[in-house]
C-alpha cells in the first residue's frame, strides 16, 4: 500500500486523464493521494475529488506562492473559514517561488508565515513549495523552531548540504525529477 503525498488531479489540465491516473494508481497499490491546494479558484473541485473517487483522495488547504497577487488577502481569508470548518489532512502548497515573478515577493513571505501559523494553531503537516527561494524558505521555517512545526518541501532541486541542515527539524524532502 502507498500513498502518493502530492498530486493536483483535480487541475483543469489532468480533468480528461482524471479516471486513468486513478485506475492506474489503485493498480500500483496506491490506496490515498492527497491534494495540495493552489487558489480558491480550484478549491472546489479539489474538494469535489473527495466524494468521487474510487481512491481515497484528501485535500489540503493553503494557497500556493504563484497564486499570490493582489487579492492574496482575501484568499487567506477564505482559507482562514475553510480550515474553521473542517479537518484537512495538511496546510498547503505554500512556500515562495522567486522563479517566474518576484512582483508579490513580500506578499508570498506574509502568505507563507500565515499558512505556518495556521498548521501551529491546528497542528497539521505543511507542504511547501521552494522554487529558486530554497535559502529563503528555510531561514522562514527556522523561525518557528521548536513551534512543532513539521512538514514536506517538496520539488528540492538545491544542494545535499541544505537538505541535511533542514531534515533534523521535521521536515521530509521530496527531490526533484
Ligand atoms: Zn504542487
Amino acid at each position: 500500500m502507498f500513498i502518493d503525498t502530492h498530486a493536483h488531479i483535480y487541475s483543469e489540465q489532468l480533468l480528461e486523464e482524471k479516471n486513468e491516473f486513478l485506475e492506474r494508481a489503485l493498480r500500483a497499490n496506491v490506496t490515498t493521494v492527497l491534494m495540495p491546494a493552489i487558489d480558491t479558484q480550484s478549491h472546489k473541485s479539489m474538494l469535489d475529488m473527495e466524494a468521487v473517487a474510487p481512491v481515497t483522495c484528501l485535500s489540503m488547504m493553503g494557497l500556493h506562492p504563484c497564486s499570490v497577487k493582489e487579492d492574496f488577502k482575501q484568499e487567506l481569508d477564505l482559507i482562514g473559514n475553510y480550515l474553521e470548518q473542517r479537518k484537512f489532512v495538511a496546510i498547503g502548497e505554500t512556500g515562495l517561488d522567486f522563479y517566474w515573478d518576484v512582483t508579490f515577493k513580500e506578499q508570498q513571505y506574509i502568505a507563507f508565515k500565515q499558512q505556518i501559523e495556521w498548521a501551529i494553531q491546528y497542528d497539521l503537516p505543511i507542504v511547501i513549495h521552494s522554487r529558486s527561494s530554497t535559502k529563503e524558505c528555510i531561514d522562514v521555517v527556522s523561525q518557528y523552531t521548536g513551534t512543532g512545526l513539521r512538514g514536506v518541501f517538496h520539488c528540492f532541486g538545491g544542494a545535499w548540504r541544505k537538505l541535511k541542515r533542514l531534515s533534523t527539524r521535521g521536515f521530509i524532502w521530496v527531490l526533484e525529477g
